[in-house]
């Protein structure tokens, strides 16, 4: 039977490879031309969906059909009518998730479908469900994103580490698990693992490639100056957590390359930093991206809008039709110096969930984004940090480097407070330190709103 899925595993990735060629043929086309493949693919996931899907045949008329007028598709709603939504029926919601409950090993559920969940800050669960078509799609952005940070298979087979600690449900999992067929040499370590454990395995696996959160990342950089850890890497990438341009210079100097960041969605919309770091190109050859305000309206470049709704053009079996991502993206207004013509994100600010809507001086509130909490990590005192809304404010709790003198908390309340004020928020500033932080799946949360009352 293992034999099998370690056949399938290969089998899938060569499907995943011949995508990324795919992308790659793609990436430069005229606008015009990247529409038209667009289209072509839209008509036949809502042709496919509306034959074989009860959910979305109650959604759309059959014909033509313009995507502006199909409704948003909330992930509560996507959650409630899975059995209807999706277009085999041997897929029951309930069934998966007792499946994928009890997986100990990395699996394929029924030996044709990669199953994952999501939690979500907000603590409602999604699930996801990709044959091998879909997971193809998956497999070609990773690939073609790595190639942009070059990292391609090549003989000796690259070594490369990865940082995460997710659970088997998770995607970065089950992507690592279709990496790991021999194409590169992966080393996975827990994103939670004390940081000497980290320093010595890596120091013995040597990696060229290291991919971390970005937290994660800086802390082993001090490791590195501090000539414990002895990395000479090629590339870097980090994802998931908020890297600002003082940790991006902190990371470098420490490493000497530059990180890609990238952005990843178990939606199935995939984004890298091309060798500009200008940005991150979405790949929107292989979903539709809509950057809409709060009524769902489109929002030009340049502009952050409030979520995201993406529509999957590879997922035939579940298909996801305007599924609203509650990140906020700002889409730059100039194509990128290196000539790709995919869309491309001048900023990704972490979910939603972790936007704070602070009190303002004057009534009425203020929308202070993570993004904004750079004065924190520009402190070379501090090693990682994480903001939490209180009734009374903001408590800022602050794990110090080595050597951080006694008047950390004092000039990091001084310059939070500061840039509250210049945002208008009336929110005293609480710091704290602590000698670590709690990590939810390896990932630190960088801000905590606290929940809506009622
Ligand atoms: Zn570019």
């Amino acid at each position: 039977m293992r034999l099998g899925y370690h056949r399938r595993r290969v089998a899938w990735f060569g499907a995943g490879l011949s995508q990324s060629k795919r992308f790659a043929a793609q990436e430069r086309l005229p606008q015009a031309e990247l529409a038209r493949i667009r289209r072509q693919r839209l008509d036949r996931l809502l042709d496919h969906a509306r034959e074989h899907s009860a959910f979305y045949r109650e959604r759309f008329p059959p014909g033509p059909v313009a995507l502006e007028r199909i409704p948003v598709l909330e992930k509560a709603e996507m959650m409630e009518r899975f059995d209807d939504l999706v277009t085999d029926p041997g897929l029951r919601r309930d069934r998966l998730l007792e499946w994928i409950d009890t997986r100990r090993r990395d699996e394929f559920f029924e030996d044709r479908y990669r199953v994952m969940t999501t939690s979500g800050s907000s603590g409602r669960k999604g699930l996801f469900v990709y044959d091998r078509a879909g997971w193809a799609a998956i497999g070609g952005q990773f690939l073609r994103g790595s190639a942009w940070m070059g990292l391609r298979p090549a003989i000796p087979r690259r070594r490369l580490a990865m940082l995460g600690g997710a659970s088997l449900t998770h995607m970065s999992s089950q992507g690592a698990a279709t990496l790991r067929v021999g194409v590169h040499k992966v080393l996975g370590l827990a994103a939670t693992l004390p940081v000497d454990e980290q320093v010595a395995a890596l120091n013995r696996f040597q990696p060229q490639f290291l991919n971390a959160y970005p937290s994660v990342v800086l802390r082993l950089a001090e490791e590195q100056e501090a000539g414990r850890l002895r990395l000479s890497l090629t590339a870097m990438s980090t994802s998931s957590e908020l890297r600002t341009p003082d940790m991006t210079e902190r990371i470098a100097a420490a490493f000497g390359v530059v990180p890609f960041d990238f952005y990843a969605t178990t939606e199935g919309l995939f984004g890298y930093e091309c060798e500009r770091h200008d940005g991150i190109h979405l790949f929107d050859t292989a979903s539709v991206v809509e950057n809409v305000d709060e009524d769902g309206r489109p929002v030009p470049p340049g502009t952050p809008g409030t979520r995201v709704l993406v529509t999957n053009l590879h997922n035939l079996v579940q298909p996801i039709v305007r599924l609203a991502v509650s990140d906020v993206l700002t889409l730059h207004p100039e194509p990128c110096a290196c000539g790709r013509s995919l869309v491309r994100a001048a900023a990704i600010e972490g979910r939603r969930d972790d936007a704070l809507s602070l009190p303002a001086r004057g009534g009425g509130t203020v929308t202070v984004l993570p993004a904004q909490f750079s004065v924190i990590t520009r402190d070379r005192a501090v090693r990682e940090f994480q903001v939490r809304q209180e009734p009374g404010g903001l408590r800022v709790l602050v794990v110090p480097c080595a050597g951080a003198g006694p008047d950390l908390e004092q000039r990091i309340g001084a310059a939070v407070g500061q840039a509250m004020d210049d945002l208008g928020a009336d929110a005293p500033v609480l710091v704290e330190r602590r000698d670590e932080l709690a990590r939810r799946g390896g990932k630190l949360q960088i801000v905590v709103a606290r929940p809506p009352e009622g």
